[in-house]
C-alpha cells in the first residue's frame, strides 16, 4: 500500500518535508515499517502537490518511478518552499498500471487527493456507487484505478458543496459499505485545511509551532507524533486538529445509494 503526508503551515521546501528526515516519505518509499500486510516496498511512482506562496491553485508532479529514483525531483525539491503540501508514494495494487497518472495526488482546481489502500471487489464490488457519477467523470478518470475512482467519487461530493471532512468521510463509509475489508486512507487538503480517513491503515499526526503534519508512518522520533485511530476522520488546520469516529450515518447520507452487504 501506498504511504502519504499533508503539510499546512509555515512555507517549508520540499526536500525537508519529503526527503531529510530520519524516516521521511523517501525513507517510507523503500523502507516502510507499518504496511500492516499491504505490500512491502513503495516502488511504483510518486507525487507531490504544492501551493505556490498566495496561490489557490496547487503545482503537481507526479512520475511512475521510484522516490529515490528521481534527481530531478530532488534538486527542485530544495528550491520549492510551500505552506501546504500533500505527497505521496505509491505500491500499486495488483493488476493497475503502473503510469504517471495512477499516482496521487490527484486533483482538480484547489484540491489535492491521496488513497492509500484498495477497494475490495474491485471493480465489481463499486459498480453501483460508480453508476451514480456522471458518465464524463467515469470517461476522464484520471487512470483505472480504484484510487482514481475515489478521488471521482470525492470530487463530486466537494463540487457539490461539501466539506472536505464530509466528502472523504462519506465516501469511505459508503465504499465500506459495499467493500467491507478495503482500505481506505483517504486525505485530502484544499491548501488551507486537510481532512484523512483511516480505515484499515496506519496514519499519525502531529501538531504544534503552527503547522501540522499528517503521515501514513511518522517522519521522525519526536513523541509528538499521535496515531491515528482506525475508522477514524481527521480534519486540520496549520493550528488545530480534530478527529472523530467516522460518522456512521455518512454512509447513509445519500439515501439513493444502494449498499451491499
Ligand atoms: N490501490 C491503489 C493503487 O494501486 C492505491 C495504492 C496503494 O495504497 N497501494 O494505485
Amino acid at each position: 500500500m501506498c504511504r502519504h503526508l499533508g503539510y499546512l503551515g509555515p512555507p517549508r521546501d520540499l526536500a525537508t518535508l519529503l526527503l531529510a528526515p530520519p524516516h521521511s516519505l523517501l525513507r517510507q518509499s523503500y523502507a516502510p515499517v507499518d504496511m500492516r500486510g499491504g505490500g512491502t516496498i513503495n516502488a511504483d511512482g510518486f507525487g507531490a502537490g504544492w501551493y505556490p506562496d498566495g496561490a489557490i491553485t496547487p503545482i503537481r508532479y507526479r512520475r511512475a518511478v521510484p522516490l529515490w529514483t528521481d534527481a530531478t525531483f530532488a534538486a527542485l525539491a530544495t528550491e520549492v518552499r510551500s505552506g501546504a503540501v500533500l505527497a505521496a508514494v505509491r505500491s500499486a495494487t495488483v493488476g493497475m498500471p503502473i503510469v504517471d497518472t495512477a499516482c496521487a495526488p490527484f486533483g482538480t482546481g484547489r484540491w489535492l487527493f491521496s488513497h492509500n489502500g484498495r477497494i475490495a471487489g474491485w471493480p465489481d464490488s463499486v459498480a453501483t456507487l460508480a453508476r451514480r457519477l456522471p458518465v464524463t467523470d467515469l470517461l476522464t478518470l484520471d487512470a483505472p484505478t480504484d484510487s482514481a475512482l475515489l478521488w471521482a467519487l470525492v470530487r463530486s461530493r466537494l463540487a457539490a458543496g461539501e466539506t472536505l471532512g464530509c466528502a472523504v468521510g462519506t465516501v469511505a463509509a459508503q465504499v465500506l459499505g459495499c467493500a467491507p475489508s478495503s482500505r481506505l486512507n483517504l486525505l485530502i487538503t484544499d491548501g488551507v485545511t486537510l481532512a484523512a480517513t483511516t480505515v484499515h491503515h496506519a496514519l499519525a499526526v502531529r501538531v504544534g509551532d503552527g503547522a501540522v503534519l499528517v503521515c501514513s508512518e511518522p517522519t521522525d522520533d519526536s513523541s509528538d507524533w499521535e496515531p491515528v485511530a482506525d475508522r477514524h476522520l481527521l480534519t486540520a488546520t496549520s493550528s488545530a486538529v480534530d478527529v472523530v469516529p467516522i460518522p456512521a450515518d455518512m454512509a447513509h447520507a445519500d439515501p439513493t445509494v444502494t449498499e451491499e452487504p
